[in-house]
């Protein structure tokens, strides 16, 4: 994920691109950068770090004039965040120039026919692959840019949002759409581009939203021409008119970012399997489990170290992994395991779980269980971070930048990298037949809209949430893969509700919490239909015994549980160890309505920070 900006009209278009992608910098931040055509030439700025750096950048490299300029803030995919991989990137011959959010997942066969071909690359990122194709179609088939662009996205497997100019046609710019959201404002004689309309509300309300699979031709003094992407055909531009202010935009619409986030999940998780599950051709691919197979296949065991919400990410991890692929595992908090001497060998091998990729507790955990001879293996969201720097080798997860402390979409997307790892070493290893090998495929491809459905309960989780909001203690119950889920509930109430709340194993509530129960106790009871269901059914009617209140995650049309509860928030059914997906997005709605309710501050709670670089 990323922000993409381009002006063409009569005004000077750095400010508007630099305003643009300071407002866009919620979309990604790790590398910034601008094209320029300033009258006789084409200039571009870009470097690491945020958009103020390359205003430095700007001051003095280039010169700031021009009536076309495009601009990209940077969340990296492919190459870390550095000078040379940020957009935009130029074309061999220096005429094009692009700006991409997205992933082109086939870039490495193409880069491989353009190397053939005689071209070169600077950077490692899958979009210079995209324009040096598009400059060869143009020079092969000659045809005008607009053509060349859709010819060229015709061979392209992936994401993108792109917008594309040529320097010897300052007059238009291309943009194009799949999966990438890409707005363009229509102002009197000029044109606005960007990846949502915050970046030019104050000049127009007038916007097209590409729909996927659309490109346009965006021509200074001409009507924009809308086409599809595939056949070419011309498609009526479908201008609407903007309600929306600034903020609204930003959050596309939501009140807080975490909202934002625990919606895009079905997206994030699209995003974090895309090329790696190949259900047609019954495989998982993953470039660092496939080079370092023989060290995974030959472990002794897999030890897990996390803190917070990642912790709980790995715990969910342990019961896949020994389920399905019969390795050891054991799950450490990064911070107790780096400081008690504990026995590593070089047998291991170490998974390391960070959003950020900069947990101060974590990044210790590897350098030691590193210089012991481990073999490292980081997840991480933040691509070029630390950890992934750090670690021997590693996946991303790929759910686009998280600005919410508290961590939602980052959870389920480090358990789907989690679960594909666990499936692609236990069909190495044979302990899953290719049969539920596939089960497992087909199933984890319909995550995505199960969540959709989980999603739909958001009104009636709002009203239970307004019965329980000024309890002063919760508690989380779940068993097997659903008990980290009730440690991941009571963190996330915990941490934006200020509310105490404790997760435990069901049945290890008969060993202490059961004496805090009484008919003010609000108790979240994951009972989805799994192997121990009737185990938990009889721990629902020992709660109930005591007068607690039950309220249970179910599965859709469960009537047990419905009969037991004094409440029951439904999900869809799943495979048991793809359940965590599923069970945590109505505790994470659960935990954003009573703070929202309680008028806290859900996206910035008190005395935590986003990424906890200190131990
Ligand atoms: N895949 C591109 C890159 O890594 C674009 C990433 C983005 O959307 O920011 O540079």
């Amino acid at each position: 994920m990323c922000g993409i900006v381009g002006y063409i009209g009569p005004r000077d278009a750095y400010p508007i691109v630099i305003e643009g992608l300071k407002r866009l910098e919620y979309r990604g931040y790790d590398s910034a950068g601008i094209a320029l055509y300033d009258g006789t030439d084409l200039k571009v700025a870009k470097t690491k770090g945020k958009v103020s750096e390359l205003e430095k950048c700007v001051e003095n490299e280039i010169t700031k004039t021009g009536n076309l300029g495009i601009g990209h803030t940077r969340w990296a995919t492919h190459g870390v965040p550095n000078d040379v991989n940020s957009h935009p990137h130029v074309s061999n011959s220096g005429d094009l120039v692009i700006i991409h959010n997205g992933i082109i997942e086939n870039y490495e066969s193409l880069k491989k026919e353009l190397i053939n071909r005689g071209y070169t690359f600077k950077s490692d990122t899958d979009t210079e692959v995209l324009i040096n194709l598009i400059e060869e179609v143009k020079k092969k088939e000659k045809v005008k840019l607009g053509k060349a662009v859709q010819i060229a996205l015709n061979q392209v497997v992936g994401a993108y949002a792109i917008a594309v100019f040529d320097k010897n046609k300052p007059e238009e710019v291309v943009v194009a759409r799949l999966g990438s959201p890409l707005a363009v404002g229509i102002g009197e004689d000029e044109f606005f581009i960007a990846s949502d309309a915050s970046p030019f509300i104050e000049y127009t309300k007038n916007a097209i939203y590409l729909e996927d699979e659309e490109m346009a031709i965006i021509r200074f003094h001409k009507k924009i021409k809308v086409r599809k992407i595939k056949n070419d055909a011309e498609v009526p531009a479908n201008i609407q008119e903007l309600q929306l202010n600034l903020e609204q935009i930003e959050k596309g619409g939501y009140e807080h970012f975490m909202l934002k986030e625990i919606h895009e999940q079905p997206k994030a998780i699209v995003d974090t399997y895309r090329g790696r599950l190949l259900r047609d051709e019954a495989i998982i691919k993953m470039a660092g489990i496939e080079d370092n197979m023989k060290k995974f296949l030959n472990a002794n065991r897999i030890i897990i170290v996390a803190c917070g919400t990642s912790w709980h990410a790995g715990l969910v991890a342990e019961y896949i992994f020994e389920d399905l692929a019969r390795i050891p595992v054991e799950v450490e908090y990064a911070s107790e395991f780096r400081y008690r001497n504990p026995v590593i060998t070089e047998n291991d091998v170490l998974i390391a779980i960070s959003q950020s990729g900069e947990t101060a507790d974590t990044l210790a955990a590897i350098k030691m269980a590193k210089s012991k001879g481990a073999f490292v293996f980081g997840v991480c969201n933040v691509v070029g971070s630390s950890i992934a720097r750090e670690s021997d080798a590693g996946a991303y997860t790929h759910a686009g930048p998280e600005i919410g402390v508290a961590s939602t979409k980052a959870f389920t997307t480090q358990i789907t990298v989690l679960s594909l790892i666990a499936l692609r070493l236990a069909r190495a290893k044979g302990t899953i037949s290719s049969s539920d090998f596939r089960r497992y495929l087909l199933e984890m491809e319909m995550i995505p809209n199960k969540i959709e459905k989980a999603l739909e309960s958001d009104a009636h989780i709002r009203v239970v949430s307004d019965i329980y909001k000024d309890a002063s203690n919760f508690l989380y119950l779940g068993r097997g893969y659903n008990f980290p889920v009730a440690l991941e509930g009571a963190l996330k109430l915990k941490e934006i509700s200020y509310i105490h709340a404790e997760g435990y194993p069901a049945a290890e509530m008969k060993h202490g919490p059961i004496a805090l129960i009484d008919e003010n106790m609000p108790i979240v009871v994951i009972a989805t239909r799994a192997e121990h269901y009737d185990k938990v059914v009889s721990n629902i009617q020992e709660i109930k015994s005591r007068k607690g209140k039950i309220i249970g995650v179910i599965t859709e049309g469960d009537t047990i549980v419905r009969e037991l509860a004094d409440h029951v928030i439904e999900v869809p059914d799943t495979i048991e160890a793809l359940s965590p997906l599923l069970t945590t997005i109505p505790l994470q709605l659960l935990s954003y309505h009573i703070a929202v309710m309680l008028n806290k501050n859900v996206d910035q709670p008190r005395n935590l920070a986003k990424s906890v670089t200190v131990e």
